[in-house]
């Protein structure tokens, strides 16, 4: 989770200020840095003195968040500078994708390392009990593995199919979980697991992940394009997670991409969301013969595997090939809205669906895209897959808990992200 230079650096105050303002304040400037900081360049990257440095490093060497790393000669004068970098086993957060088709589970160290992660399908039949069950024995599982002491976890953090109470922790009534309404996801595995735990939107998280460990991707004004069951936007402009006014920004599932499409769940035929699924293009693929007939398109397994075929047969050219791109096509238009509405840089590609569409998905959107994005004379508009690969959405779960580690003042910056405790 090392984001570059120190541009972005937060000031710290030496007014008498609660330690906890200016420790996240030097945390913070640590994790930001690529480079391990000494003493006196975090006075100056933050502003603070140099007493006041010298106690709040003390204070977070005895926490265990930073350790001592290596010294480093001054200008031939002066005594060496003991160098300071995150301690890794100091911290540890868990993220958790809820994802109609797949629970993905993740615990990160604090410097943003995944160092464990469990998959599991979601369980049929999709009852809340069960499935919050089942994720709350995959949280623990998996901060086993990590090796994590209880005490060194400060939270969960959710990533859900919008739309979400935020505030109140509770999944409202995502399409693709039939059974799922008004479920306060937040208390019930707060309940089962005993730690700190909150909620956001998928897209969000998934924005954040790629904002904080995403390499040159994450940075500036992007749309994250989230291909699951179930698609959605997730958006960073100006280099700050944008979360709307009641964080369930970026539902676009029922934008209409082909008015002679499939009727959608609302009822309209098209919708963007609905044509993208795979359900929906192995469906086309049979009628036009390139895969076996009798596929049941109500079983996720039959489809999931006809769409990997179908993905496979796409490499080269011909139906499969023309299926795809089409798909492509009906994004990209969704894609050139976004873009030319908010005078975007990039889209970011990701989600479950992604990796199997990569291949030859980011050259036809981009090519779709050639003739009609706007402001392409003042500034190029860049076609990107995530580097976080399918864990997009658990990574930014757990990053945005420990983003309240780091952030100064967490309850003022990021008041919807209240944690429960
Ligand atoms: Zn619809």
């Amino acid at each position: 989770m090392t984001a570059g230079g120190l541009v972005a650096v937060r000031r710290g105050t030496n007014l008498d200020r609660v330690g906890g303002f200016n420790d996240a304040v030097v945390l913070d400037a640590i994790r930001r840095t690529e480079e391990r900081l000494s003493r006196v360049e975090l006075a100056e990257a933050t502003g603070l003195s140099g007493q006041a440095i010298s106690n709040i490093t003390r204070r977070l060497l005895d926490a265990g968040l930073v350790r001592e790393a290596g010294r480093q000669r001054g200008n031939g004068l002066g005594k060496p500078r003991t160098l300071l970098e995150l301690e890794p086993t100091g911290q540890y957060s868990v993220g958790v994708h809820l994802d109609p088709a797949v629970v993905t589970v993740v615990v990160l160290d604090l410097t943003g390392e995944v160092v464990a992660r469990r998959r599991v399908e979601t369980p049929y039949g999709d009852n809340p009990d069960v499935l919050i069950s089942s994720i709350a024995v995959s949280v623990e599982e998996a901060i086993e593995e990590a090796k994590a002491p209880r005490d060194r976890v400060v939270g969960v953090g959710i990533a859900a199919p919008g739309p979400i109470d935020v505030e109140r922790g509770v999944v409202v009534d995502p399409p693709n979980l039939a059974a799922w309404h008004l479920v306060p996801l937040r208390h019930e595995l707060r309940a089962r697991t005993g730690l700190p735990v909150l909620l956001d939107k998928d897209v969000t998280a998934a924005a954040s992940a790629e904002k904080w460990a995403g390499g040159p991707n994450g940075r500036g004004s992007f749309v994250f394009f989230y291909l699951g069951t179930g698609i959605g936007a997730g958006l960073v402009i100006g280099d700050e997670v944008i979360r709307g006014s009641s964080s369930n920004v970026g539902e676009i599932g029922h934008v209409i991409v082909d008015p002679d499409g499939p009727v959608c769940y609302c009822g309209r035929r098209g919708c963007v969301g609905e044509t993208s699924q795979p359900r929906y293009l192995v469906q086309q693929a049979v009628q036009a013969g390139i895969l076996a007939q009798g596929i049941d398109l109500d079983d996720r397994h039959a489809v999931d595997a006809a769409f990997a075929e179908l993905c496979s047969l796409a490499s080269g050219p011909g139906i499969a090939r023309e299926i795809v791109v089409a798909l492509a096509e009906r994004i990209a238009k969704v894609v050139e809205d976004i873009a030319n509405l908010l005078d975007l840089e990039r889209v970011v590609f990701g989600g479950p669906h992604w990796e199997q569409l990569a291949p030859f998905f980011g050259d036809a959107v981009q090519a779709a895209l050639e003739e009609r994005f706007l402001v392409r004379s003042v500034h190029p508009f860049e076609v990107a897959g995530t580097a976080l690969g399918a864990d997009v959405g658990a990574i930014g779960a757990a990053s945005l808990v420990l983003d309240q580690t780091f952030s100064p003042n967490p309850s003022v910056l990021l008041p919807e992200l209240a944690v429960e405790r």
